[in-house]
């Protein structure tokens, strides 16, 4: 077969069928929850659209209370899954073009969701649709699976596989080209202390995966202010002080970045807890901030380089130091040799062996996916990649955030975005304004998830 032919002579169903969807303002909307719409209104007519098309196609479709439904095709004793999202972040601000009008515009679709995931969702759909129009029969069941909660906690996915099926195997199209194929683990780990210390204030950070950039620590007393000028003239941080009711505000500039790679930013609380740890012998601040040192966990004594995925890192995202009661929030990415188990003991012994009196909590512990490179499937969703897209030197990816594809086993993130398609000026990316996909691009990867699931089932 030819699936690329193919694939063009749906493109007209491709783009209506992805208007009708993205007209449909699918946000999220705790005011319109109601039984079987757990995530409001808008979510439910998308479910309902997505198992009302899949149905007129002759696929079986069901609905899993309005968290998740999917359209199954085939019979056979092992199955193949392909997981999408039918919901999409809030539209923010700036956009030129209509958020829900899905126009099309010199080749490109315009509107939120059309990248992140109702394109990619819908170019699957197709593909399983023209396989079954032009007489295929596949030996494994399939399962086109559509989730409402993807953007904001995935629920979906939890209520889903605690009354679905679960297939064996498969992919999902809501990241990039080439395969995904390891996602480190993410543990959020709670520190809570009581120590007598000089900080009368510390409170910085608000989401665990964010490296702070910017923090403000109240000391007692006079400001010190040469081991002050000599902290920044030797550290990578920018700083200044001021006086407050007899205490000392100072106050540090670092740089921002996501907590998966704490390395690309400065963390601003961490030079707090340093500077005040060394300025004014305080315990705690020097303790915590010695045990934070080096970004890959190395005093923790969790350092662990991935064969796959590089080094595991650690981010301090949050920090509250009132009174003599401190508290901070890590937020740890590991590679699939490591045990999460193991590794929180180690965190643990660490911390209370260091002569803090504190309690040490594990706040979420989301193991790594990993599914070997040289297995059957991503080396098969890799080969027809490359064939269709003449992609040959994009490696095949690991990272340390999460994709939707780790709320099942054995699944990959297979596209839909192509690394090495030029970019069109104008077209924003996923969660950005005036997100756009280009008609051809969707075209292709219809054409590439269809020769997928054709090999992967036949
Ligand atoms: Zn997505």
């Amino acid at each position: 077969m030819d699936f690329y032919q193919l694939a063009k002579k749906y493109e007209a169903d491709l783009v209506s069928d992805l208007q009708e969807i993205v007209r449909i303002p699918s946000l999220y909307d705790e005011k319109t929850i109601t039984e079987n719409a757990p995530f409001g209104i808008e979510l439910r007519r998308a479910l309902d659209w997505f198992l009302a098309k899949g149905s007129a196609e002759g696929f079986e479709a069901k609905d899993y209370q309005g968290y998740a439904g999917y359209l199954s095709w085939g019979e056979g004793e092992k199955s193949l899954g392909i997981l999408g999202h039918l919901d999409i972040v809030p539209i923010g601000v700036g956009w030129s073009k209509e958020p829900f009008g899905a126009e099309v515009i010199d080749g490109v679709m315009y509107g939120r969701g059309t990248g992140d995931d109702k394109g990619p969702t819908i170019a699957a759909f197709t593909a399983l649709k023209l396989l079954k129009d032009a007489g295929f029969t596949p030996k494994k069941k399939i399962y086109l699976i559509a989730g409402c909660d993807e953007e904001s906690g995935m629920a979906c996915m939890k209520h889903y596989k605690e009354h679905g099926p679960i297939p064996d195997f498969g992919f999902v199209p809501d990241a990039s080209f080439p395969v995904i194929y390891g996602e480190k683990g993410i543990m959020n780990v709670k520190v809570t202390a009581a120590a007598e210390s000089v900080v009368v204030k510390l409170e910085a950070g608000e989401r665990p995966n964010i490296v702070i950039g910017e923090a403000e620590v109240t000391v007692a007393g006079l400001p010190k202010e040469n081991d002050f000028d000599f902290y920044l003239a030797t550290q990578d941080v920018k700083g200044s002080y001021r006086v407050e009711d007899g205490n000392t505000v100072y106050h540090f500039d670092g740089i921002f970045s996501h907590g998966s790679v704490p390395q690309e930013g400065i963390n601003a609380a961490w030079h707090a807890l340093n500077f005040v740890g060394g300025a004014y012998q305080d315990k705690v601040s020097h303790t915590v901030a010695s045990l934070l040192a080096d970004y890959r966990g190395k005093q923790l004594g969790i350092k662990k380089k991935g064969s796959h995925m590089g080094d595991l890192t650690v981010n301090l995202g949050i920090v509250r130091m009132h009174e003599n009661d401190v508290s901070f929030v890590l937020d740890i990415r590991y590679p699939q040799e490591c045990d999460g188990n193991e590794l929180f003991q180690t965190i643990q012994k660490t911390f209370s062996s260091s002569g803090l009196n504190c309690e040490v909590q594990c706040l979420i512990d989301k193991g790594p996916l990993f599914v070997d490179p040289k297995s059957e499937l991503v080396s098969t969703l890799e080969k027809i990649y490359r064939k269709h897209s003449q992609d040959n030197t994009t490696p095949l990816l690991t990272m340390g955030g999460g994709t939707y594809a780790r709320t099942l086993p054995n699944f990959v993130a297979f596209g839909a975005e192509f690394p090495q398609r030029p970019m069109i000026q104008g077209v924003g990316d996923a969660h950005q304004k005036d997100e756009g996909v280009e008609v051809e691009a969707l075209v292709l990867a219809t054409a590439i998830y269809a020769e997928a699931i054709y090999e992967l089932t036949r």
